[in-house]
């Protein structure tokens, strides 16, 4: 465990107390953060917090507590978007996740803009959940899913990229960060590509909140998700930013209160403005704090001091890893997040993952909800170590001890 520059990884550890656990005897070496981070004392301490001393209903309340829990509620709104500079705090609704957010944008945007005609175009790295809802929504209203393929490395195939965007697509639905090969894609250039043909886009940034500044004026993209627990908040909840003028124009999604201008069994129901419009019922309130906490947490550690940390792990990782016989890295784009993927020749993903769960190192292995990437590629699945802003060097250490012992062990 080092420290480099002003980075005290060390410290950033104690603030973590799931780190301190100890996994089949070992100390637990947390190597799965791409599918759920692990969460500081201050973001576990802001939901405490909240459900001990503030928490009641939100919106519909005259009496105090209502008034502090909303006002705790909505503070977290303005935060989200000063984090990722959108124009205003009515482009955040809170979702219960990326997952939740990309339904919403299908169910919505989606169902009233698409239809047998029209084209959308997604990619190969996409998470499921960026996938399906759009093949769901596709069954109904006949519309075809084009798919930007990929090269070797795993970054975005350009011929792939532009033949698609001459089909002339409605929507391009793009990871910002791919969860399994660590792929980080342009999504301003993208963006930029895909509204030069009039697609509307909408970017899955749930790998990238924890490790990048986003910046959606720059991006100009027109809807990002994520959710709070891929950047060390809770589960349970996230955040859709959407351009206020296709907010202003979408359908509302679930019914419910909140979402209500007025109901009326005599006149037509109406409907809330954005973001309330889309926001049916009492939302994870206390997860909401907790996201505030996060971001806090982010900003006071540094984002751009967070990425260099992970960046010089995955570069010393990469290396050992890579003197191990038989190691093949899956996913070397040259623009690469916080995600090793990789395979042993002769030996299954998940019984590298059983081997290593045996010494305490947590990772992933399989498909990591993107079958499409390991039907290309022809392999079952992948082993995936994922790096965060509490990883360090002797945590790379024992996971390519761990796998050279199952290499010893297995093969
Ligand atoms: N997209 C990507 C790229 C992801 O990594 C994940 C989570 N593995 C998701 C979407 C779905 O996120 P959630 O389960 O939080 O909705």
């Amino acid at each position: 465990m080092t420290q480099s520059g002003s980075y005290d990884v060390n410290a950033i550890r104690r603030e973590f107390p799931i780190l301190k656990k100890s996994i089949n005897g070992y100390p637990l070496v947390y190597l799965d953060s791409a599918a759920s981070a692990q969460k500081p004392l201050s973001v576990i301490e802001a939901q405490r917090e909240y459900e001990a001393h503030f928490h009641s209903n939100i919106h519909r309340g005259v009496h105090t507590l209502a008034t502090q829990a909303t006002e705790a509620f909505e503070s977290v709104r303005t935060k989200i978007a000063d984090h990722i500079n959108a124009a205003q705090r009515e482009e955040i609704i809170f979702t219960s996740g990326t997952t939740d957010g990309i339904n919403l944008v299908a169910g919505t945007w989606g169902r009233a803009n698409l239809n047998e005609e029209d084209t959308i175009v997604l990619s190969r790295l996409e998470h499921h959940s960026n996938i399906v809802p759009w093949q769901i929504l596709a069954t109904e209203k006949r519309f075809k899913i084009e798919v930007i393929e990929l090269n070797e490395d795993g970054s975005l195939d350009e011929s792939s990229l532009n033949e698609k965007l001459a089909l002339n697509p409605k929507m391009v639905a793009i990871s910002h960060v791919s969860n399994t090969l660590g792929t980080v894609n342009d999504v301003k250039r993208i963006t930029a590509l895909a509204h030069s043909v009039g697609a509307t886009v909408i970017v899955d940034g749930s790998q990238a909140v924890p490790h990048k500044t986003i910046d959606v004026t720059d991006i100009d993209c027109d809807f990002y998700v994520a959710s709070g627990h891929k950047m060390y908040g809770p589960s349970g909840i996230g955040f859709l930013y959407g351009k206020h003028s296709l907010l202003e124009q979408m359908p509302p999604w679930r019914g419910g209160g909140e979402m209500i201008a007025s109901v009326s069994f005599e006149e037509p129901t109406t409907f809330n403005i954005p973001p309330y419009k889309f926001e049916a019922g009492t939302p994870h309130l206390s997860g909401v704090v907790g996201l505030g906490a996060a971001i806090d947490w982010l900003n006071s550690v540094g984002l751009e001091k967070i990425a260099a940390h992970e960046k010089s792990l995955i570069e010393y990782a990469s290396g050992e890893l890579m003197k191990i016989d038989g190691m093949k890295l899956i996913g070397t784009a040259p623009a690469k997040a916080s995600v090793i993927s990789f395979l042993v020749e002769g030996i299954h993903p998940s019984d590298i993952g059983t081997l290593l769960d045996g010494l305490g190192i947590a990772v992933r292995t399989g498909h990591h909800c993107t079958e499409p990437i390991m039907t290309k590629l022809g392999i079952p699945g992948t082993v995936r170590a994922s790096f965060a802003a509490y990883s360090t060097k002797a945590e790379v250490d024992a996971l390519v001890a761990g796998v050279n012992r199952a290499v010893k062990l297995l093969r």
